[in-house]
C-alpha cells in the first residue's frame, strides 16, 4: 500500500546480525515491521536456522556420515554402550551446571548484544505494558538515538522523491539531495511566498509543483493568511505518518498510568466542516481529515484505547447532536471512563458548558430510556438507543451533582474513577488550567502530542509531568526539521531569506535553553517552511532534543484555534471606529483581553474615547452613542472584521462568545503608562500593549470602566472560503 523503501533495507542487516528494527531506520513503525517478517521468511543466511532475534547453528550439509562408517562404530562401541552412556551424563551435567554457568549467561548476553545495539536500550523509557508497546517504545528508541542519521535519511527521501517537481527544479537541485546543497539553494518561505503554487493546485493544476505523489486533500489551519484558514498540501500516505505517531501514546503513556485496558476514555471529538476548492480537492481541518479516514474508522480493537464515543457520534456534522449523544454515552458509561479528554482544554470546557446547559435533558433521557428527539441523526440515534436502557438511579446522581450550585469537582464527582485528563493545555491552552483544575479537583493534566496541518510533529515523553514542564521530543522521522534561532535579532520577526538561509540549526545541533523557530521540510511537499512557532530547547532525549512550547508568533488574542494578531485586531478597531464617526467621536487608545473567566471565552476591547466636539463632555458623547446602540453595531462590526476561524467559532462551533467593548473613562491610558513607567518602562520606549493579561492592569483598566457593550448578533461565517 505504501511506497515507502525503508525495510527492504531490513534483510541486509539481519545478515550482518543487526535487528532490522535497529539498522533500517524504518521511518513509518509499521511497515518497519511488516518488512521485519519477509525479511525473516526470506533473507535466511545459509546454514543457520532463525529463531526469535538468536542465530542456532544447525548441522553443516558436508559433514553427512557414510552409512557404511556409522554401522562398523556402532558394533564396536555395543558392549561398552551403558558405560559411555554414563560417562556422556555425568559430563553434560558438570559442563552445563557447575562449571560453566556464567559461561551460558554470557554466551547469551552476546547473542542478544548483537542483535540489539547497545545504544537503543528499548527499556530507558520503562518496561513496557506489553510485547506491541515494547514494539513502539523500541521504535522511539531508535529514532531518537538515532536522530540526526534518521533525519539525513528523511531529507534525501523528499528531495529523492521530489526532485522533478517544479518548485525544486526551480533552484537548480538537480535531483542533489544532501544537506549542505538543500541548504544553499532552498529558500525558506512562508505560507504567503507559497500561495501562488497552492492557488493553482487549489485550482486544478495537478502537474507535480510542490510534490511528486499526488495532493489528496487540503488541510485548512487556523492559522489564516488575509483573513482566511491557510490552506495546507497533503498527500495520502501523510495518513500513516499520523496514525504512527498517534500510536506512541498509548505506549508511553501505559509506563506511568498503569490499567487503562480496563477501562474507557470518554473523548470529545468532533469533525468540522469541509468544503472543496474550485479544482475539486477537498479543503478541511487536519481532524476532520482524520477521523474521516479509514484509518481511524476501521481502526482494529485494541484494549488501550477504547472510547465512550460512538465513531457514528463523532462524525456527526451536526455540532450539537454529536456533542449531546458523546456526552449521553459519555454518562452511561461513567463507571468504565478511566480518562476524559479533548484535543485542546478549550473544547473539554466547551463539554463540561454543555453539561451545565443540558443536564436536565440529559438525565430525562436516562430515566426515561429514551433518546430525546433532538437527535436526528439516524446512525446516531442508533447506536445511542442501543446503549440507552431506563436507568432512574443514574439520572436521579446525575440531577443531584448537576444541581448543585457548585461545580467544582464535577469531572470527578460524575466520572469517579478518572486518572488524569486528556487535553493540551501548553502555549494559548494554559490560560485554561486554573479552571480545568477546578473542574476536576486538581486530576493530572497530559499533554501528549505537539502536531499542525502542515505535520505532526512530536510527542511528549513524560505525559503525567506538570504542565509547566511539558516538553515535546521531536520524532525525527516525520519531516525534516530545521530551527531558526530566535530571539538575538530583535523580536526575530524579519523574513530576510539570505540571512535566515545561513541561520538555520538542524534538529540534532540546537542548544539547550535557546529558542527557535521551527521550520519544516516535508513529504507533502512544504520546502524550509516556517511554521511560525517559537520553541525553547528543554534538554535532550537520547539524540533528539525536547522543546517547550514557547507561543506562536504574532497571536495577541486566542480563546479556542482562533489566532489573532495585531494587524487583524488594529483593522477591526478601524473598522468599527467608522461608525462613530457621526457622533463626532473617536477611538484615542485600545487594548484587548481574551476573557476565558467564563465559558465560551469572549474578546474583550477597552476603548478610550474622546469627544471631538469640546463642548461635550465624555459621559454625555457615550449617552448618545448608547441611545442609537452605535457600541453594539461596533462589536459587531469588530467582529465582521475579524478572521475566518474567529466567525467560524462564533457562528458555526459556539466556542467563542460575543464579543465586548468596555469603555474606559479619559485618561486610563495615561494611567496604564503611569503604571509601566513606575514598574520599571523607558517613557521613552513605552508603548501601548495592544493585549493585556497582567492582573494588576486588568484591575486597573475594569476600574474605570464607563459603560460595557456586547456584540448583538452573530458575525457573517460561510465554509466556503470567501476567495473562491
Ligand atoms: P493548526 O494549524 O490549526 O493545525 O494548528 C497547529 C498549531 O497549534 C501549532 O502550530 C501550534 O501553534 C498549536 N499547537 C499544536 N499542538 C500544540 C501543543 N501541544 N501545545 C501548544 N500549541 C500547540
Amino acid at each position: 500500500m505504501l511506497p515507502h523503501k525503508a525495510p527492504a533495507l531490513g534483510c541486509p542487516a539481519r545478515r550482518r546480525g543487526v535487528t532490522v528494527a535497529s539498522a533500517s531506520l524504518g521511518l513509518l513503525g509499521s511497515p518497519r515491521v511488516r518488512g521485519d517478517r519477509r525479511c525473516r521468511a526470506g533473507a535466511r543466511p545459509t546454514g543457520a536456522r532463525v529463531s526469535g532475534d538468536v542465530r542456532i547453528p544447525t548441522r553443516p550439509r558436508g559433514l553427512r556420515c557414510r552409512a557404511m562408517d556409522l554401522h562398523a562404530l556402532t558394533r564396536l562401541v555395543r558392549p561398552f554402550r551403558f558405560l559411555i552412556l554414563l560417562l556422556c551424563c555425568l559430563i553434560i551435567h558438570h559442563s552445563c551446571f557447575q562449571i560453566h554457568p556464567q559461561c551460558w549467561k554470557r554466551r547469551v548476553k552476546m547473542a542478544v548484544e548483537t542483535v540489539v545495539p547497545a545504544k537503543a536500550n528499548p527499556a530507558k523509557l520503562g518496561p513496557a505494558a506489553n510485547e506491541k508497546d515494547a514494539e513502539k517504545l523500541r521504535f522511539i528508541e531508535e529514532m531518537t538515538t538515532n536522530a540526526d542519521a534518521v533525519q539525513e535519511k528523511v531529507l534525501a527521501e523528499i528531495l529523492a522523491r521530489n526532485a522533478e517537481t517544479e518548485y525544486l527544479r526551480r533552484y537548480g537541485l538537480g535531483g542533489v539531495t544532501d544537506r549542505a546543497t538543500f541548504k544553499a539553494k532552498v529558500p525558506v518561505v512562508t505560507y504567503e511566498d507559497l500561495q501562488s503554487e497552492i492557488q493553482r493546485i487549489a485550482n486544478g493544476d495537478r502537474s507535480a509543483i510542490l510534490s511528486a505523489h499526488p495532493i489528496s486533500e487540503f488541510l485548512t489551519s487556523s492559522g489564516t493568511s488575509a483573513g482566511e484558514r491557510k490552506l495546507m498540501p497533503t498527500i495520502k500516505e501523510e495518513l500513516d505518518r499520523r496514525q504512527l505517531l498517534y500510536s506512541l501514546l498509548m505506549p508511553v503513556m501505559n509506563l506511568y498510568v498503569p490499567g487503562l485496558d480496563k477501562g474507557k476514555g470518554l473523548y470529545f471529538l468532533f469533525v468540522k466542516s469541509e468544503t472543496k476548492t474550485p479544482g475539486g480537492l477537498k479543503a478541511r481541518p487536519v481532524l476532520t481529515s482524520y477521523y474521516k479516514s479509514e484509518h481511524f474508522k476501521s481502526r482494529p480493537y485494541d484494549p488501550y484505547n477504547v472510547y465512550t464515543s460512538p465513531t457514528a457520534a463523532i462524525l456527526c456534522a451536526d455540532a450539537f447532536q454529536s456533542m449531546y449523544a458523546q456526552m449521553l454515552c459519555g454518562l452511561l458509561q461513567r463507571h468504565d471512563v478511566l480518562r476524559v479528554g479533548a484535543v485542546f482544554a478549550s473544547g473539554l470546557l466547551r463539554a463540561i458548558r454543555f453539561l451545565q446547559l443540558h443536564w436536565q435533558e440529559l438525565s430525562q433521557d436516562i430515566a426515561a430510556g429514551a433518546l430525546t428527539v433532538k437527535i436526528t441523526d439516524p446512525s446516531v440515534r442508533a447506536v445511542v438507543s442501543e446503549l440507552l436502557k431506563p436507568d432512574p438511579e443514574l439520572a436521579r446522581l446525575i440531577a443531584v451533582e448537576c444541581s448543585k450550585g457548585d461545580w467544582a469537582g464535577i469531572i470527578t464527582r460524575i466520572w469517579p474513577n478518572t486518572k488524569y485528563l486528556d487535553v493540551i493545555v501548553t502555549g494559548a491552552m494554559a490560560q485554561y488550567i486554573p479552571t480545568l483544575e477546578y473542574y476536576s479537583e486538581g486530576l493530572p493534566m497530559a499533554c501528549t502530542m505537539y502536531a499542525s496541518s502542515e505535520c505532526y510533529f512530536g510527542l511528549n515523553l513524560k505525559p503525567m509531568c506538570d504542565p509547566s514542564e511539558v516538553s515535546y521530543t521531536i520524532m525525527p522521522n516525520m519531516a525534516y526539521f530545521e530551527f531558526l534561532p530566535h530571539g538575538d535579532c530583535g523580536d526575530g520577526q524579519s523574513h530576510r531569506p539570505g540571512r535566515d538561509k545561513a541561520q538555520l540549526v538542524d534538529l540534532a545541533d540546537v542548544e539547550v535553553g535557546k529558542e527557535y523557530e521551527l521550520v519544516i521540510t516535508t513529504y507533502a511537499g512544504l520546502n524550509r517552511y516556517r511554521v511560525g512557532d517559537i520553541l525553547r530547547v528543554s534538554g535532550f532525549y537520547n539524540a533528539a532534543p525536547q522543546f517547550r512550547f514557547v507561543r506562536r508568533k504574532n497571536v495577541l488574542l486566542s480563546i479556542e484555534s482562533d489566532k489573532t494578531d495585531e494587524s487583524e485586531l488594529q483593522k477591526a478597531v478601524e473598522t468599527a471606529s467608522a461608525l462613530l464617526r457621526p457622533y463626532a467621536a473617536n477611538v484615542v487608545e485600545y487594548t484587548s483581553h481574551a476573557d476565558t473567566k467564563a465559558i465560551p471565552g469572549h474578546y474583550v476591547i477597552y476603548w478610550e474615547l474622546l469627544a471631538k466636539d469640546k463642548s461635550a463632555s465624555a459621559a454625555e458623547a457615550v449617552g448618545a452613542l448608547a441611545r442609537d446602540e452605535v457600541m453594539e453595531r461596533c462589536c459587531l462590526a469588530m467582529e465582521e472584521a475579524l478572521n475566518s476561524v474567529y466567525r467560524q467559532s462564533r457562528v458555526a462551533d459556539g466556542s467563542i462568545g460575543p464579543l465586548e467593548i468596555r469603555v474606559v473613562r479619559g485618561g486610563t491610558f495615561e494611567e496604564l503608562m503611569d503604571y509601566a513607567i513606575s514598574r520599571g518602562a523607558s517613557i521613552n520606549q513605552y508603548k501601548v500593549p495592544r493585549c493585556v493579561s497582567f492582573p494588576p492592569i486588568l484591575e486597573l483598566l475594569d476600574s474605570r470602566v464607563v459603560s460595557a457593550h456586547f456584540s448583538p448578533a452573530l458575525p457573517r461565517w460561510s465554509p466556503h472560503r470567501s476567495g473562491n
